[in-house]
């Protein structure tokens, strides 16, 4: 017999066969359940041979785990790290190393789901009700949110909630204060344009509007001046405005709390508590508010409830609200935001404690201090006369001789208007840095001497702050913030958290629309390189080439995915890509003449997001029917078109449809558009179903937004970071959003801006690099059929059952399957909910719930679920349909059952009275696999109504825990 080849040898570590759960023996059985013969047979009859891709996808071939990231290593040695001092809100900061292994590089926490069922969930829960209190506390507002996607968008939310709150202000003048940071104004003033509000961009002491119905000052200014701001609140208060105040969080620990000179919202970043700037991102924007707004406010709220034994649990408070996005009653249109950052700064506030902090700030201002009076000493003007961290300094002349020096010992500056030069100080900063700097300013011989100078401040007091604008409030004071400073007791606290949560480490989360595929380990080790991670947004282009290429590279492979021509990387997370769409969309109507195209035609299907875009480009939404098959319903499309004419602008349309399956019709939906002069909108999120088999550029689309947080292997996080890059066909590409700091290639900034930083969440961008990589061009298209192989194993298994809601022609789905449960709710009283939550005790995520079709479960497998696992679902999803039967046959009643009391914990089946009709091992390890290893629920059923009725979203009190 032969020898395998050399090559056949390497085969056995290829990442393909790591990525895919099934092996072949797993197929065959699959294919035989399934009645067909081969995976081409199974693809035939499911992919509509209209749409069927026959060419080979433009990738590489797949390299392994070390090749590709000795790849990626070498474009990341490409980025040249500097010491930088840009400041505008990116700040270089250290990342506790207990923080760093045990959360951002721990699949336990960056795995996780977002927390729609608490009951699995509350140690996440808990890290984002820490978030809020942190933001709350120096904010000095009532209420904040458990996050937003980066802070300009958090300040272009802060002016839509403005225009609803003040509500009988007829302005439509926005005033934003011209020393915001730059990629804030553009960011506002694209949704503005897009809102129809006029904004006056000036200083706020002196252009003020007379009349306005809410104006945005940045506190401090993003050159550094520190000043009292209640005056400037009173005068908008005045003239029945709102204020958003954008406040540095490092600041606000040293500085006066907005809340206290009378901020209605308080916005901004996380970063520089512990997060890494990563090029722009992902970090968490927050926002903070008054309680009176609490019901318009964007975004999650996590708010204290009890569960159904009274005891104390968390969950996303006004739930159900937020998971439909309102649709066309939408005020936002964000959904995944970032929760794994914001639990990190969290985290961050609880090692370091309130002192902790206190000292870090106190050394950014003394350094800040020591350089501001060197550099005074020596005849050097600042251009404010206070400062926390943020010195502007004037340069007779010679700014680009100084800048030059600068650069040459390795530092970064800010270029601040002509003659000008900015100096951020941060945590990482040193007196060497700060000497540095001075020697770039003065040259080396200035004679200064740097611990002299530290001593004369340490006596004299903090330099840049007038004793009115200094803290006096106290700030992180509950025990939270204040019981684990040393590693022990916060790894600890850390591993607390993580082991009440269900996340991909544990088990299968057949979330339909999301798709929780595996996030490899080789995806994730290069987003904690330093030569990503320590990369200011703003440093200057040629320190950037490893960047550069990397995003090149990406663009063309995911071009090749969709069969578009152009990708922007801007918009971090997909309802951003939905906006952005939506944008260049307008703006090529515009170019053409037609701005009265102003229809957005969106299925009744469609996922929440989709409405809420559009009424971000203020396009009035009209709703498409779907057939019973859950398709677009071809006849009302076009009486939909006959109606409106030429004041369509596009359809949103996600394709294989949240139905789950590829409607035939979908090139001809797409030529009805075209011939009415519209543009297609595919909505990517589903792309696991098409890569390599299908392609939307090709079948008739002209944009689509790509989940890398799903199809792209960005893990979910906990509800993010994601990224939702748009892919567009050539006519849109002159419309794509532009930066107005950092230049993005072949973009206009007169497109607009849609994110902070201009190429979003740049650092987590090398996981998708590397996917795709490792998977190349035969991978990824198997991928995609080994999803379908799954889904179609897997809705087969439970069609015995229950009944399945939607098929393609052929008894086929796409990627993913509705499993109806109204027919048992009505035989027995059991809800979907009770099935979700029952499936808990056997350790499992529940599937998305009531999405897009009440009483439903939406199950997507993926492909990297072995057929055991899939099997192992299964089975749960057989006993449980054993128990509604006997509930529906009265051997249980509808009051006492293992599904309606469901989830059961520890606590439960270790009481001393077991009160229940079946036994306590019924209960909680109905399953032969849970005897060997089992994730118990945190609580029981958590009461969603009790806690939006008793709205609390701070950490309770102390006394709270005494019971
Ligand atoms: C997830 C999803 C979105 C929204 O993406 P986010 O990143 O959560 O903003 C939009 N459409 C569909 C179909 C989705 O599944």
């Amino acid at each position: 017999m032969t020898q395998p080849s050399l090559q056949q040898l390497e085969q056995h570590d290829a990442f393909i066969h790591r990525h895919i759960g099934p092996d072949k023996a797993q197929v065959e059985a699959m294919l035989t359940r399934l009645g067909v013969s081969s995976v081409d047979e199974l693809i035939e009859k499911t992919v509509p041979a209209a749409i069927r891709k026959n060419d080979a996808l433009d990738l590489a071939d797949a390299v392994n785990e070390e090749e590709a990231l000795a790849e990626l290593k070498s474009l990341a040695a490409q980025n040249t790290i500097y010491r930088t001092f840009i400041g505008m809100g990116y700040h270089d900061t250290i990342t506790p190393n207990v923080i760093l292994r045990n959360v951002l590089e721990n699949p336990g926490w960056y795995t996780a789901y977002t927390p729609y069922q608490p009951e699995i969930a509350q140690g996440r829960l808990e890290g984002l009700l820490n978030f809020q209190q942190m933001i709350m506390d120096l904010t000095g507002m009532e209420l904040a949110n458990a996050s937003m996607l980066d802070e300009a968008t958090a300040a272009a939310e802060a002016m839509a909630m403005c225009k609803r709150q003040a509500k009988r202000n007829k302005s439509g003048v926005f005033f934003v204060d011209a020393d915001s940071h730059p990629q804030t104004i553009a960011v506002v003033k694209t949704r503005a344009e897009h809102f129809g509000f006029e904004i006056v961009v000036g200083d706020p002491e002196k252009d003020l509007p007379a009349e306005l119905f809410g104006a945005l000052l940045q506190y401090p200014g993003s050159t550094g001046a520190v000043r009292d701001l209640t005056d400037i609140i009173d005068r908008v208060h005045e003239a029945k405005g709102l204020v958003t105040v954008a406040a540095d969080l490092m600041s606000l620990v040293a500085l006066k709390a907005p809340g206290e000179m009378g901020a209605d919202v308080v916005i901004g970043c996380n970063q520089r508590f512990g997060i890494p700037m990563g090029y722009g991102g992902p970090h968490a924007g927050f926002f903070a508010f008054r309680e009176a707004y609490k019901r318009s406010a964007p975004g999650r709220i996590i708010g204290v409830s009890v569960d159904s034994k009274g005891r104390r649990a968390l969950r996303m408070a006004m739930q159900t609200r937020e998971q439909h996005i309102r649709r066309e009653k939408a005020n936002s249109n964000i959904c995944t935001s970032q929760v794994l950052l914001a639990v990190m700064s969290a985290f961050y506030a609880c090692y370091h404690g309130p002192d902790g902090l206190r000292t870090i700030a106190a050394r950014i201002q003394r350094l800040a201090d020591i350089l501001a009076t060197g550099l005074q000493k020596k005849g050097l003007a600042l251009t404010h006369d206070n400062w926390f961290d943020t010195l502007t300094v004037a340069t007779a002349g010679k700014r680009d001789e100084i800048y030059q020096r600068a650069l040459d010992a390795e530092i970064n500056l800010r270029k601040v208007g002509d003659d000008a030069l900015g100096v951020s100080l941060h945590e990482t900063a040193s007196l060497q840095d700060v000497s540095d700097i001075l020697d770039s300013f003065l040259g080396a011989a200035h004679g200064l001497d740097l611990a002299a100078l530290d001593s004369e401040i340490a006596a004299k007091g903090p330099q840049g702050l007038p004793k009115s604008l200094l803290r006096e409030s106290e700030f992180l004071t509950h025990p939270v913030f204040n019981s684990y400073h040393s590693e022990t007791e916060m790894l600890r606290y850390l591993k607390t958290l993580e082991s009440k949560d269900i996340a991909l480490n544990h088990s299968m989360i057949p979330l339909g629309s999301c798709t929780m595929k595996l996030n490899a380990t080789a995806e994730m080790i290069p987003v904690t390189w330093p030569e990503f991670g320590k990369l200011h947004p703003f440093a200057p282009a040629d320190q950037a080439r490893g960047y550069t290429e990397m995003f090149e590279q990406l663009q063309r492979m995911l071009a090749a995915c969709t069969g578009y021509d152009a990708v922007s990387l801007q918009p971090n997370a997909g309802s951003q890509g939905e906006y952005a769409g939506l944008v260049a969309i307008k703006k090529y109507f515009e170019a053409r003449g037609e701005t009265q195209r102003d229809i957005c035609l969106i299925p009744a299907s469609a996922h929440g997001t989709n409405p809420a875009s559009a009424m971000m480009v203020s396009m009035k939404v009209v709703v498409v029917a779907c057939d019973k098959s859950g398709n677009v319903d071809t006849d009302d499309l076009k009486a939909k078109i006959e109606e409106h004419g030429d004041r369509i602008a596009a359809l949103m349309v996600t394709y294989p449809s949240t139905h789950g399956v590829f409607e035939e019709g979908i090139r001809e939906i797409c030529d009805l558009v075209h011939d009415a002069g519209g543009q297609v909108y595919i909505d990517g999120a589903n792309m696991n179903a098409l890569i390599g088999v299908a392609a939307p550029g090709q079948f008739g689309g002209d944009v689509s937004h790509l989940n890398l947080h799903k199809t792209f292997c960005i893990p979910h996080g906990g509800g993010g970071p994601g990224m939702g890059p748009i892919a567009v066909g050539e006519h849109l590409k002159p419309y794509l959003a532009g930066h107005p700091v950092t230049g993005v290639p072949e973009t206009d900034t007169a497109n607009g801006t849609i994110s902070a930083a201009p190429w979003g969440s740049a650092s987590i961008l090398p996981i998708s690099w590397m996917y795709i990589r490792m998977m190349g061009r035969q991978g990824m298209k198997k991928a995609t059929e080994m999803a379908i192989l799954n889904a179609n194993y897997v809705a087969r298994c439970l069609s015995e059952d229950y009944s399945l809601l939607y098929t393609g022609s052929d008894g086929f789905i796409a990627h993913e399957c509705l499993v109806d449960l109204r027919p048992l709710k009505e035989a027995s009283g059991i809800t979907e909910e009770d099935i979700a939550k029952r499936l808990m005790d056997f350790g499992f995520h529940a599937p998305t719930m009531s999405f897009p079709v009440a009483g439903t479960l939406m199950i997507e497998p993926t492909e990297s679920e072995s057929k055991e696992e899939l099997d192992r679902f299964i089975e749960a999803m057989a006993i449980i349909r054993k128990e509604v039967e006997d509930v529906a046959g009265g051997r249980y009643s509808v009051e006492d059952n293992p599904l309606h009391n469901a989830p059961h914990t520890l606590e439960d089946v270790m009481a001393e009275q077991w009160p229940h009709s079946y036994s306590r091992d019924v209960a909680a390890r109905p399953a032969a696999w849970l005897k060997e290893h089992k994730v118990w629920p945190a609580s029981n059923r958590v009461d969603n109504v009790y806690g939006d009725r008793n709205l609390i979203c701070s950490c309770p009190p102390i006394e709270s825990y005494m019971e």
